[in-house]
C-alpha cells in the first residue's frame, strides 16, 4: 500500500460520515469505522446483503455510478432506523475499472425535527379549525387575516373567502363605536378580556360575544392587528334569563305573601323584607335591606333567643322554629304583638347560610279580644248591678212601710212628751234618724222605679247651671271654686230633669266630700256626634285604682257611715242607663277625679235602656 492510499484511509476513519466501496460485482472492498459501527464488518460481503436486504436494493443507482454519474439520494435505512442522505461517486481503480463509493450522512434527527415540527403545525390548524368557540387574526385597520370554522359557524357565512373579505368596523361589528373603543382599550393595555359587544351575523342580525383579545405588534413594536377568541354568549344569555325569570317568580310568590317574611345572614343582615313586612313593620325594603341588623325588629335580646331556638331540636327540629307567640317593634318604636314562624337555610355542603323568618300579626285580633273580654267584664258589672238593683228595691219595699210607721209613732210619741223633757230629745234624735233612714229608702226606690217622671227636651247646660246656682254658697263655704265651660248651642236632650238634676247634685255632693281643703270643680259641656258630653272635674283626693271598678255598686262606700251609703253613684248609674246614655270615671289619686256623661240627643236611641235595674 503506497503512501497516499495509507493517509487516504485513515482519513476516511476518522470522519464522520458511514463510507463503503463496492466493486461491479457489489461486492464491499472498504468500509470505514462509522459505517461498521453501524452495519457491522461486511467486506467481502454483497452490499445488499449488509445493508439488510435479500437481492440489488430496488432503488439501487449502482450501475448508473458505475458508468461514471454522480449523485444524492435521501434514503431510509430500515436496520439502523436512520435516514440518510447517500452521496455515492464512480472510483477509478488502477487497473481502470469503476467501484462505487458511497458516503452515508445521517439525517434522522432533522428529517425528525421537521416531521415534529410539520405535526405540530397541523395540530394547531386543527385546533384552530375545530374548537368551540371563534378564533381570529386581524388587521388594526379591519380586515380579517385569518378565522376558524367556528366563527364562521356562529356569524352564519358560508364562505371563507367572503368572510375575510368583509370590513369590520361596518360589516362584523354592529355599532362602529364598540370597535374604536375596543381598539383604544387594546392598545393601551396590550390586551382585553371578556369584552361584551354585538358582532352583526350575515342576515344582520345581532348575537352576543364576548371577546378576548391580544394585540399584535412586529419586532418594532408597531401594532399590526389583533388575535383573539370571540365566545357567543348566547346560550349564558337564555340561561341568565331563564334564571332571571325563576327568581322573578320566587320573589313575585315572596312579595305578593299577605304574611311579612324576611331573611337575614348569619351577621344579621337583612336579606329579604317583602312588602307585608313594610306595611306591618313600617319600614321600607330600600331601609332595610343591608342596612338594617335584624335585632331592630325585636325587643332586646329576642334575637339572640330566636337563633338558639332554631337551631335546639326542641321547637320542630334542628332548623324549624314552629310558630310561637312574638313581638316586634314597629320602625316609629311601638311593640307589636304576632307569631313568628322561622327556619335556617343551609348551602349545598350543610353549612348555616342564612335564615328566613315569617309571621303573622296579631295585634288586631289580640285588640278584639281584649275589646270582647272588656265588654264581658262590663256585661258581667251590669249584671251584678243590675242584681244587686232588685236587691235594693225589694228591701225598699219591705221597709218603707215599717219605717214611715215608726216615723209616725214617734211623731205621735212628740206630741205628747212636752218640749223641755229629757225624752223629747231622746225622741227627736230617733226621728231624725228614721227620717234618713226614709230618705235612703227613698234613693232606694228611685233606683228601682227611675221612671216616675215624663221626659221631654231640655238643656242640660241649664240644669247645670241651677244646680250651681242652687249650691254656690255651700260650696264657697268648702272652699270650692266652680269652673262652667258650657258648650254654647248644645243641642236639647230628651230627658228626666227631676233625675238629671239628681245626678248632678250627687256630683256635687260626692267633689265636696273629696275636696276637704277646697280646690276646684269643673263643669264641662260639648257635643260630639249624636251624644251631649257633659264632665264633672275636680281636683280632690281621686278614687284608688282598686276601687274605680266599685264604685258604681250599690252600698259601696269609703265614707263613713253618718257621711255616705253608697247609693249615689248607682242610682246615677241607673239613670244615666235608663236615659240610653253611659257614665265613666277616670282619676288619679291624689290629684282628682273626673266623671263623664254621655247622653244621647235623639230619643229614638233610649227606646231600649241597655241596662234597666226594674224589679218587675
Ligand atoms: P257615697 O257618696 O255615699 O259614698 P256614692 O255611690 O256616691 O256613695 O260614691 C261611692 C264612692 O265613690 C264614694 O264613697 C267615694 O269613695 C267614691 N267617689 C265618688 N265620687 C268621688 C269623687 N268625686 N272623688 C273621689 N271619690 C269619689
Amino acid at each position: 500500500m503506497d503512501k497516499q492510499r495509507i493517509m487516504m484511509k485513515a482519513i476516511l476513519e476518522s470522519i464522520e460520515e458511514a463510507i463503503y466501496i463496492i466493486d461491479s460485482s457489489y461486492t464491499i472492498e472498504y468500509m470505514n469505522r462509522r459505517m461498521i459501527e453501524l452495519f457491522g464488518e461486511g467486506t467481502g460481503r454483497k452490499c445488499y446483503e449488509v445493508i439488510d436486504q435479500d437481492t440489488v436494493c430496488p432503488w439501487c443507482h449502482a450501475p448508473e455510478v458505475f458508468e461514471g454519474n454522480e449523485m444524492t439520494l435521501e434514503m431510509y435505512f430500515s436496520k439502523v432506523d436512520k435516514i440518510f442522505e447517500v452521496t455515492e461517486k464512480p472510483l477509478e481503480n488502477p487497473d481502470g475499472s469503476i467501484s462505487k463509493m458511497s458516503f452515508l450522512r445521517d439525517i434522522s434527527m432533522l428529517r425528525n425535527r421537521e416531521e415534529r415540527l410539520r405535526a405540530s403545525e397541523e395540530n394547531y390548524r386543527s385546533l384552530f379549525e375545530h374548537v368551540g368557540v371563534g378564533i381570529y387574526i386581524s388587521t388594526k385597520e379591519g380586515r380579517f387575516v385569518d378565522a376558524n370554522q367556528a366563527l364562521l359557524d356562529m356569524l352564519e357565512y358560508d364562505s371563507k373567502e367572503e368572510f375575510l373579505s368583509l370590513d369590520l368596523a361596518t360589516e362584523l361589528w354592529m355599532r362602529p363605536e364598540d370597535r374604536q373603543r375596543f381598539q383604544r382599550m387594546i392598545e393601551q393595555e396590550g390586551k382585553v378580556a371578556d369584552y361584551e359587544v354585538d358582532f352583526k351575523k350575515k342576515n344582520g342580525t345581532p348575537l352576543i360575544v364576548s371577546l378576548t383579545a391580544n394585540v399584535r405588534c412586529d419586532h418594532q413594536g408597531n401594532v399590526l392587528g389583533y388575535e383573539g377568541i370571540a365566545a357567543d354568549q348566547t346560550h349564558r344569555y337564555l340561561m341568565e334569563r331563564k334564571l332571571k325569570e325563576a327568581h322573578d317568580f320566587m320573589n313575585k310568590i315572596i312579595q305578593s305573601s299577605p304574611s311579612p317574611i324576611m331573611a337575614s345572614d348569619l351577621k344579621g343582615n337583612i336579606l329579604i323584607w317583602n312588602r307585608a313586612s313594610e306595611k306591618t313593620l313600617g319600614y321600607l325594603a330600600s331601609e332595610t335591606i343591608g342596612k338594617l341588623h335584624i335585632t331592630k325588629i325585636y325587643p332586646e335580646g329576642v334575637a339572640r333567643e330566636i337563633m338558639k331556638k332554631i337551631r335546639s331540636p326542641e321547637h320542630g327540629g334542628v332548623g324549624i322554629l314552629k310558630s310561637m307567640p312574638m313581638l316586634y317593634v314597629r320602625k316609629d318604636g311601638i311593640v307589636i304583638e304576632g307569631t313568628l314562624s322561622a327556619a335556617m337555610i343551609y348551602d349545598d355542603e350543610g353549612k348555616e347560610v342564612a335564615t328566613v323568618g315569617s309571621f303573622v300579626d296579631m295585634t288586631e285580633r289580640i285588640d278584639m279580644e281584649r275589646a270582647l273580654h272588656n265588654t264581658q267584664q262590663q256585661l258581667l258589672q251590669s249584671e251584678k248591678l243590675a242584681a244587686m238593683g232588685r236587691l235594693t228595691s225589694q228591701l225598699a219595699h219591705e221597709l218603707n212601710n215599717p219605717i214611715y210607721g215608726i216615723m209616725n209613732t214617734l211623731e205621735l210619741l212628740k206630741s205628747e212628751v212636752k218640749p223641755d223633757n229629757r225624752r223629747r230629745k231622746l225622741l227627736d234624735m230617733s226621728l231624725s234618724e228614721t227620717v234618713r233612714l226614709a230618705d235612703m229608702l227613698r234613693k232606694m226606690l228611685s233606683f228601682s222605679k227611675p221612671d216616675q217622671e215624663e221626659k221631654d227636651y231640655a238643656d242640660m247646660n241649664t240644669i247645670i247651671e241651677e244646680m250651681i246656682i242652687l249650691h254656690e254658697k255651700m260650696l264657697q263655704e268648702h272652699s270650692i271654686k266652680v269652673k262652667s265651660e258650657l258648650a254654647e248651642g248644645l243641642p236639647a236632650v230628651y230627658l228626666s230633669k227631676n233625675q238629671m238634676r239628681q245626678v248632678i247634685l250627687n256630683m256635687i255632693s260626692n267633689a265636696r266630700d273629696a275636696m276637704p281643703e277646697g280646690g276646684i270643680l269643673t263643669f264641662r259641656t260639648s257635643r260630639e256626634n249624636t251624644m251631649v258630653v257633659i264632665e264633672i272635674a275636680d281636683t280632690g283626693v281621686g278614687i284608688a285604682e282598686h276601687n274605680i271598678k266599685h264604685i258604681f255598686e250599690s252600698f259601696f262606700t269609703t265614707k263613713d257611715s253618718v257621711k255616705g251609703v253608697g247609693l249615689g253613684l248607682s242610682v246615677c248609674y241607673g239613670f244615666i242607663k235608663e236615659h240610653g246614655g253611659d257614665i265613666t270615671v277616670s282619676s288619679k289619686p291624689g290629684e282628682g277625679a273626673a266623671f263623664r256623661i254621655t247622653l244621647p240627643i235623639d230619643k229614638a236611641e233610649q227606646n231600649e235602656p241597655k241596662n234597666s235595674f226594674s224589679t218587675n
